[in-house]
């Protein structure tokens, strides 16, 4: 099968199509119509089979977690999802693949009423790049470096069930439980990103940034941008039940602070805006967790379990670093 055909057959109408695509896939650009008064919000991530993903992952979840990671990006800076483009490296053309991601790029896109409007087909070993674009206005956006000394520190949705779905998924922890350990892995397959409540949070964050790295990792930037620094409370933590149920409580917070994987946004809320979370987040369905409170010790992350300190050294993964403690990990890399 040609290229061309290849792109006709699984990815030219595959996805929704949206008026403000004038022209899509088949032409050497997109033309696309941005709505007056918004900014464009450009994001793009990479999965690479046997980094991100094991080699025989589920084609259906390939697809949609490199659409969600995306998403989840727009979504931290309060952007509204419209435009994907996707860059494919194949190996060969596997049409029952092909068929399966394609299938699950297809429900994705119409969940979130996006559209694919082109993209680039390779042969080459098997990697997932998408664009997503989206829009906000420019002065809504919720960026890392907002956070000020008095701001509270919010979670949405819960904690390290990714990560603990990874190590189910490589012999590095047993859940019995079957339902717990299926919610598990699909926390890891199937990422929620957190679309409606970055909307919905444009007026209220001071700043946003998704865990895509672990809780630590990630608070860890917005604490550099916004030259600040926080107290965690680790009993405020969210945990799910499966997780809670499956692992020993000190195990349950070292996923929740160090595992990535998560696609949850973390946020920040002045005194002032504090009582408007709960109400903005009730369209969007997601819950979202008070955990902390920033302050002035810039760069520094003060965890606490009860009101007492609590010693604790790991960080979450990072891509490129060599000392790090990851060998649970060293099948699948964090996106
Ligand atoms: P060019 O040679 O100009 O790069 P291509 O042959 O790569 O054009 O692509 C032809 C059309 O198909 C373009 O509109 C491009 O955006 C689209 N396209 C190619 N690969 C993909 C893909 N994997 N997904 C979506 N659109 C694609
Ligand atoms: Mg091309």
């Amino acid at each position: 099968m040609k290229e061309f055909s290849l792109i006709d057959t699984y990815f030219r109408d595959v996805s929704f199509q949206r008026k403000d695509v004038l022209l899509g896939i088949g032409d050497d650009c997109a033309i696309t119509q941005i709505p007056t008064g918004q900014a464009l919000a450009t994001t793009t991530d990479t999965l690479v089979s046997g980094v991100h993903f094991l080699p025989d992952a589920d084609p259906r979840a390939i697809a949609q977690k490199a659409i969600a990671v995306n998403l989840s990006d727009l979504a931290a800076m309060g952007a509204e999802p419209a435009w994907l483009s996707l860059s494919l490296s194949l190996p060969d053309v596997d049409e029952k693949w092909l068929e399966a991601f394609s299938e699950g790029f297809k429900e994705l896109t119409e969940y979130y009423s996006i559209q694919l409007i082109g993209g680039d087909t390779v042969q080459g070993p098997l990697a997932i790049t998408i664009t997503a674009q989206g829009f906000v206005a420019a002065d809504q956006a919720l960026k890392r470096s907002g956070a000020k000394p008095g701001d509270f520190v919010y979670v949405t949705g819960s904690l390290g069930d990714a990560g603990l779905g990874l190590d189910i998924l490589l012999n590095q922890a047993q859940v019995t439980n079957s339902e717990h350990s299926t919610y598990l892995l699909n926390r890891l397959h199937y990422p929620s990103p957190r679309v409606f409540a970055g909307t919905s949070l444009r007026r209220v964050a001071s700043a946003c940034i998704d865990i895509s790295d672990g809780l630590l990792a990630d608070i860890k930037h917005i604490l550099h941008a916004s030259q600040c620094g926080v107290c965690l409370q680790l009993d405020k933590l969210p945990l799910s039940p499966a997780m809670l149920e499956s692992v020993e409580r000190d195990t349950a917070f070292h996923y929740a602070l160090s595992s990535g994987d998560d696609y949850e946004l973390l946020f920040t809320v002045s005194e002032e805006q504090k009582s408007s979370v709960e109400r903005v987040l009730a369209s969007s369905n997601v819950p979202a967790t008070c955990i902390g409170q920033i302050n002035g010790a810039v760069g520094k992350v003060d965890l606490k379990f009860n009101d007492e300190s609590y010693a604790y050294s790991k960080t979450g993964f990072e891509h490129f670093s060599h000392n790090e403690v990851s060998s649970q990990h060293n099948n699948t890399k964090r996106a």
